[in-house]
């Protein structure tokens, strides 16, 4: 009697569940998304050409790839919430990097202003795993099937050993903080070494030797995103090997940083000649490729690392059947005002940044058209899990020789799962985004 019961009961759980979750996959499916803010192909393309990212090449090749459409501001705190959303920022609630709070106090968006469920979140609803690793805006980290590493964890590596346990609530579960404190590697000339970077200001120097560094906001702090983004390769490294999960994110920012400061490793006769007399004119639209390459070529050495991540990863057997998603949340723009993403002129678009899919089942090729939103539906087609109706993208169906079915569902916030924002975290973070000069 008692089994006859527990049968049905067990038929009816795998029936509904077949309910929600329309036609599973036979397969087992395994995402691996890598995040390389403000990438772009017209600075990798020229190095491809040259023969400098031979790995890269070749992925391009067997990719589905697109000029990936992003939306104006190109706010990274924006723009990466509505990749993991699938929504816009009046949706999700991150409007930009900071907020004022009553009596004018600055105030960071964090994760506890996001109000609408990230992907993990939407995984860990069906029981899938997810490492999730200094994504933008993830701090104070979701509580989930899984590891989710903090977008603050990456400032251990500026503090004093005797401070690094105040960040233990970065990590969630906070217990695999101490195992990631085993992975920090806090010399600097090493690190140098080890990805193959120059160091910045030292070029900088060469060029301008009578001027100071301070000059960039970017460039003076660029030691310590050059360590920021190492030891975010090392947590990656250690987590993707150590964790068996469904999907695995990893974020990296290089590439924008260079490129805020990179036009002030260029000799100044050089800027005045491509931005007019006074420096602020837009260069002549015949003499744009000869900058762009040469853009290009200073940031050989950061594109050269992304690429040892991606051979990594792809070269793994570990992720052998795996579905690849690599991207950027813009690429950069010429303009009179010099090479940015935003502070643009109306009239020149959001610069699109890079897409790459690769996977069993992907159709190689140029995309038609992709843009930031597309990211949440496609992974969760993938997975076979429901879209929702609310979002602003649709899965990338077309690039696939799948044929899943289409179901809808409510994703919503489980406000039970949330852990309570830290104000000293908020404070460091103000610091910080000041120094990027992102805020005033
Ligand atoms: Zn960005």
């Amino acid at each position: 009697m008692w089994l006859k019961i527990l049968k049905t009961l067990l038929i009816t759980v795998f029936c509904l569940s077949l309910l929600v979750c329309g036609s599973p996959p036979k397969e087992k499916v395994k995402v691996v998304i890598l995040g390389f803010d403000g990438a772009g192909w017209p600075t990798i393309d020229p190095l491809i050409a040259a023969g400098k990212l031979p790995f890269i090449k070749q992925l391009k090749k067997e990719s589905a790839w697109a000029d990936f459409q992003t939306v104006k501001p190109t706010k990274s705190s924006v723009v990466w919430t509505s990749i993991a959303t699938g929504k816009s920022m009046d949706k999700h609630g991150i409007l930009d990097f900071a907020y004022l709070k009553e009596n004018n106090l600055q105030v960071p968006f964090s994760n506890s202003e996001k109000r609408v469920p990230s992907l993990w979140q939407m995984l860990d609803r069906f029981g899938l795993r997810s490492v999730v690793i200094n994504w933008f805006v993830s701090d104070p980290p979701d509580h989930i099937h899984g590891v989710v590493v903090s977008d603050r964890f990456r400032r251990v590596i500026l503090k004093k050993p005797e401070f690094i346990d105040s960040y233990a609530d970065s990590v969630y579960p906070p217990m695999r903080f101490y195992r990631l404190k085993e992975v920090i590697r806090s010399n600097y000339r090493k690190t140098l070494q080890r990805i193959a970077m120059p160091d910045f200001r030292e070029l900088f120097q060469k060029v301008h030797p009578e001027k100071d560094s301070k000059e960039s906001f970017t460039l003076q702090n660029s030691r310590s995103f050059v360590m920021q983004d190492a030891l975010i390769e090392d947590v990656s490294e250690y987590l993707f090997h150590a964790e068996k999960a469904d999907l695995y994110i990893s974020y990296f920012r290089l590439p924008d940083i260079v490129q805020h400061f990179v036009l002030h490793l260029f000799p100044d006769d050089y800027l005045q000649q491509a931005f007019g007399g006074d420096g602020h004119h837009a260069p002549a639209v015949e003499q744009q490729p000869e900058i762009m390459a040469r853009i290009a070529a200073a940031m050989e050495p950061v594109y050269r690392s992304m690429e040892r991540i991606l051979a990594k990863y792809m070269q793994d057997p570990k992720f052998k059947d795996a579905y690849f998603l690599v991207m950027s949340d813009h690429g950069f723009s010429l303009f009179g005002g010099g090479y940015n993403h935003y502070g643009l002129p109306d009239d020149i678009p959001a610069p699109p940044g890079i897409l790459l899919i690769k996977g069993p089942a992907v159709r190689p090729g140029k995309i038609a058209r992709a843009g930031v939103f597309d990211i949440t539906p496609t992974v969760l087609y993938l997975f076979g899990l429901p879209l929702d109706k609310t979002m602003d993208g649709q899965p990338l169906k077309d690039i696939f020789t799948l044929d899943r079915k289409m179901r809808y569902t409510s994703y919503v916030l489980d406000k039970n799962k949330k852990s309570l924002r830290n104000q000293d975290a908020d404070r460091e973070t103000i610091e910080e985004l000041k120094t990027l000069g992102y805020i005033h």
